[in-house]
């Protein structure tokens, strides 16, 4: 049992209407029109970057080496980040996020204006943000990154089941341990994760170079490879493997954090806006993606506030439990940024990426959250 069904009956049935009354004056676009114009999702994550930089930009406090950590000096980091009004400083932080999401998308997450994204794992860190997101539901047992291949199918490995998706689905990902969330051994999904760059038959010289430099850059964390180092295949991937149901996750703004860099996860998180703008503006370009193409944006976490628990986060740093969500493509009504709106959860992702597909996910997965119904086209 699907989505479809469930349209199709309502067409069969609008369609009789339309007979009965012998409606030759009503017009049949309306009654035509598909549910959904989105073919293809991509969920994107930026691991760990809070939503006080997503709403608020840079924050003011932490611009300085005492508690931002920082080697850039407080004028060039100012003369970057720094705006008097929240509005501009967002907007120069995520010049895509709020030029483009913003005006034809939607925006969850922002507790100033009374709307609320968060975790419901209980944890606030990033394997059971992750399992959460892809699988629809928490798993308690989940309570460390070490935990192991998960034992749950992520909405990932259940798409992959049907004809049109089998084999174009892909996880993207600057973390190793990735191909333990998404069960690589038994998912059976196209992969690239941290370090590894899978084997090509015929290698093209931006090949052999991206392959000099993944055997030599000092690894900064053996886990995790910078954002660029997937940026590059990822691009190439989708201009020849036509994927339909994508995943790219990027670890820096985390990484960055975690070392009390503030500078650089303020330039992490601008570049991750160029990365998410720069994936949009590819699949704009090819006939195949543009105009049916739907992006889900967020993270797995939030981090705690103050001048050093932004350094950190989980159910020590109070507020990591708080996300951030972004949604843009044809089917989502451009509302953009939220306010005075019941809370989403991140369980919702899920059913909410299956339903752009026309899949009903919790039907088959009666765990999993329903999906988030603001930003679907109306019933
Ligand atoms: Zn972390």
């Amino acid at each position: 049992m699907n989505g479809s069904h469930g349209a199709l009956r309502a067409l069969a049935v609008l369609c009789l209407a339309l007979l009965v009354q012998g409606a030759a004056s009503v017009p049949a676009r309306a009654a035509v029109a598909p549910a959904h114009k989105t073919r293809t999702v991509v969920l994107i994550v930026s691991d760990g970057l809070r939503w006080q930089e997503i709403f608020t930009g840079a924050e003011e406090a932490l611009l300085n080496d005492k508690d931002g950590g920082s080697w850039l000096s407080d004028e060039e980091l100012r003369k970057r980040y720094w705006r008097p009004r929240a509005e501009e400083r967002r907007a120069a932080l995520f010049p895509f996020l709020w030029g483009t999401v913003a005006r034809e998308g939607q925006l969850f997450g922002n507790q100033t204006l009374g709307s609320v994204a968060h975790v419901t794992n209980g944890k606030a860190f990033s394997y059971p943000g992750y399992n959460e997101m892809s699988t629809g539901y928490p798993n308690d047992a989940i309570d460390s990154n070490e935990f192991g291949p998960n034992p749950n199918a992520t909405v990932f490995e259940w798409l992959n089941q049907f004809a049109p998706f089998r084999g174009r689905v892909a996880i993207y990902g600057t973390w190793n341990v990735y191909d333990n969330i998404f069960n690589k051994a038994r998912s059976g999904l196209v992969m690239q994760t941290g370090w590894t760059l899978p084997p090509k038959a015929r290698e093209t010289p931006r090949d052999a170079l991206l392959r000099e430099l993944y055997a030599t850059t000092t690894q900064f964390d053996e886990e995790d490879s910078p954002n660029s180092f997937i940026q590059v295949p990822l691009l190439d991937y989708v201009k020849t493997g036509k994927p339909r149901v994508l995943f790219v996750g990027y670890g820096e703004t985390d990484n960055w954090a975690h070392q009390g860099r503030y500078d650089l996860v303020l330039d992490s998180a601008h570049r991750f806006d160029h990365f998410v703008e720069q994936l949009w503006n590819t699949m704009q370009a090819m006939p195949q993606y543009r105009g049916s193409t739907t992006f889900i944006i967020t993270t797995d976490h939030g981090r705690g506030s103050g001048p050093t628990e932004w350094k950190e986060h989980g159910i020590e740093e109070k507020g990591s439990e708080n996300i951030w969500i972004g949604v843009i493509g044809p089917d989502t009504a451009p509302l953009g940024e939220r306010s005075h709106i019941a809370p989403v959860a991140q369980a919702g992702i899920a059913a909410t990426l299956a339903a752009f597909l026309g899949k009903d996910y919790p039907a088959a997965v009666p765990q999993a959250a329903a999906p988030i119904a603001a930003v679907l086209p109306m019933p």
